[in-house]
């Protein structure tokens, strides 16, 4: 705390601040730290053509997830899946991962072993081995938390930073599903706590909750383009929302970008859906956030091997720093790209 005990709320720092201000006197003290704070994976060099990727993320009851619509076995895939998403974002390979988890003894042991079916699954389906971990009680409220490790050729590593003016931006599936799911499973949630007879009907919602609920990472994609000879100038995750996600290019890169509102891929059910909740499907396609795709930049000369591939959306291009990040409206107007702040503070 300051001299004069100034007392800054989190709230106005945002997420992205509050990292920067506790992390900006962080010196690298080692040869093997390529990389530190600031992008999706840290990245460490122990010789040889090939870099170590790792990343982590904490998934928090009552923040991240809602138990009474999260099934425990969804939770514990998607508690891996997410983390494998951040070594995809860096163009690597998961290979590892630790798993630790704080749980009140509300849980029986039954309930805990649901969620290690799920992480199981999900270790299975992405090749990775569950190394270890941490397990403790909590007082209130189910953590989990996951660190994988991967592992990239050096020369095929996708930085954060590594986007050029004319670079065309990609995105590798729809968005705003995850978020339309979310509202529905909240709506439904409602329903059932002003009457519990009522059982939740999700049959026309399948699709959106399903991206809510059980989010996969685009490894598939990272295996495709490695068979392709693609390597992406530049890599995100998609966990905050499109918008955020190329402004974090931008801004690492030092490049503006254009985005056109009427290339985000948009699922049927996921417009249907907003729709319904009388929206603009544009809006969770932008700031939804969750969808758990990856967004990247390739060259032109790139473009013709992607062109024709189904898991790959162009959606805008890279432009100067100077022009800011811009998104072409359906309207034909042209808006500065803004990213919602942080929902969890
Ligand atoms: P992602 O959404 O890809 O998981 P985040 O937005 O959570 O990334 O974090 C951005 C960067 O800040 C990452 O490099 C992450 O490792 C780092 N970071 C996040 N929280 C902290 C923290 N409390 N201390 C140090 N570094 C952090
Ligand atoms: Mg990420």
């Amino acid at each position: 705390m300051s001299e004069n005990n100034k007392r800054t709320e989190i709230g106005d720092l945002g997420e992205f601040g509050l990292i920067d201000r506790l992390t900006k006197d962080v010196k690298i003290k080692h040869k093997t730290t390529a990389k530190g704070v600031g992008d999706d994976a840290a990245v460490f060099d122990y010789g040889g053509d090939e870099y170590t990727v790792l990343s982590t993320d904490i998934l928090l009851e009552g923040i991240h997830f809602d138990l009474s619509f999260m099934p425990l076995q969804h939770l514990g895939y998607k508690a891996i899946a997410v983390n494998v998403s951040d070594i995809a974002a860096m163009n690597a390979i998961p290979e590892q991962v630790t798993v630790s988890i704080a749980v009140t003894n509300r849980f029986s042991v039954e309930a805990i072993e649901m969620i290690y079916e799920g992480i199981n699954a999900a270790c299975e389906n992405y090749n990775v081995d569950l190394v270890g971990g941490d397990t403790t009680s909590s007082r209130q409220g189910l953590c989990i938390s996951v660190t994988a490790v991967g592992r990239v050729k050096k020369d095929k590593i996708s930085y954060r930073s590594g986007a050029k003016k004319g670079d065309i931006l990609c995105v590798t599936g729809d968005l705003g599903g995850a978020y339309m799911g979310l509202q529905v499973l909240l709506r439904e949630k409602t329903v059932f706590e002003a009457n519990p007879k009522m059982q939740p009907n999700l049959d026309n919602y399948q699709y959106v909750a399903g991206r809510q609920l059980r989010p996969e990472a685009r490894t598939d994609v990272i295996h495709e383009l490695d068979e392709l000879g693609v390597v992406p100038t530049s890599m995100i995750d998609v966990s905050d929302g499109v918008a955020s996600e190329v402004l974090h290019i931008c801004k690492a890169s030092n490049v503006g970008a254009v985005v056109y509102e009427d290339k985000l891929p948009i699922d049927q059910d996921t417009f249907d859906v907003a729709h319904e909740f009388k929206i603009a499907s544009k809006t969770p396609a932008l700031n939804g956030g969750e969808d758990y795709e990856l967004l990247f930049t390739i060259k032109q000369e790139d473009f013709s091997k992607l062109e024709k591939n189904a898991n790959v959306f162009f959606i805008g291009y890279i432009d100067e720093a100077e022009n800011g990040a811009r998104l072409f409206t359906e309207g034909e107007q042209t808006l500065p790209l803004t990213a919602q702040g942080w929902k969890h503070f």
